[in-house]
């Protein structure tokens, strides 16, 4: 389980509604109307992203009077089903999905088997997305890819591609340079 204890909170005289802080928000909690940004309540996970990026120092976080709890239990999906889905994604369940938040890929991929179609879906209903907001965007569009879900790119800058991998990389090149020990390396996902 993830509680988020507090909540982001805009200085409405300091904001000229430039639009910045929804751009990077994990959630799209922050919609911009009549030139300010508005936070909703719910949706925020009070992640660094929006403090961070407003040049005119106009949002803080507040604490929240009771925690958002967030959190998936990943024994309530089929189990074949999701390990399958890790496999496809080149992910061990037990590996973590996101750092910050102590979270395992195992949850994030039963939020993709619960029905998230997006990583802010995914980190809605896990709580991941709240710390670093960066780790566990690649491993939430692997899950969602390798389930077969198309990424549509949201407006602004909130999204980046999936980076190469291992699993990106030919067997012509494997076999190029073995001193890398690839082949190796991906016999360690191979066993689960
Ligand atoms: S980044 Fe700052 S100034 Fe720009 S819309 Fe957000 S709160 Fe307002
Ligand atoms: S989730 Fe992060 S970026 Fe979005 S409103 Fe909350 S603190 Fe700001």
């Amino acid at each position: 389980m993830v509680e988020i204890k507090f909540l982001a909170q805009v200085d409405t005289e300091k904001c000229t509604g430039c639009g910045k802080c929804a751009n990077v928000c994990p959630t799209q909690a922050i919609q911009v109307k009549d030139k300010k940004a508005q936070v909703e309540d719910p949706q925020c996970l009070a992640c660094p992203n929006c403090v961070d990026i407003c040049p005119e120092e106009a949002i803080r976080k507040i604490p929240r009077v009771e925690p958002l709890v967030f959190g998936v239990d990943y024994r309530e999906v089929d189990q074949t089903e999701l390990v399958e889905l890790c496999r496809k994604a080149h992910l061990h369940p037990q590996q973590w999905l996101c750092l910050c938040t102590a979270t395992r890929v195992r949850d994030g991929a039963a939020a993709v088997l619960k029905g998230a179609k997006t990583p802010e879906e995914i980190a809605l209903m896990t709580g991941i997305r709240s710390g670093c907001s960066a780790y566990c965007l690649m491993t939430s569009m692997r899950l969602l890819e390798a389930y077969g879900v198309e990424l549509e790119q949201p407006k602004g800058y909130r999204w980046y591609k999936t980076t190469q991998t291992l699993w990106n990389v030919s067997e012509e090149m494997i076999k190029k340079y073995p001193g890398y020990f690839l082949e190796e390396d991906k016999d360690v996902f191979r066993p689960f």
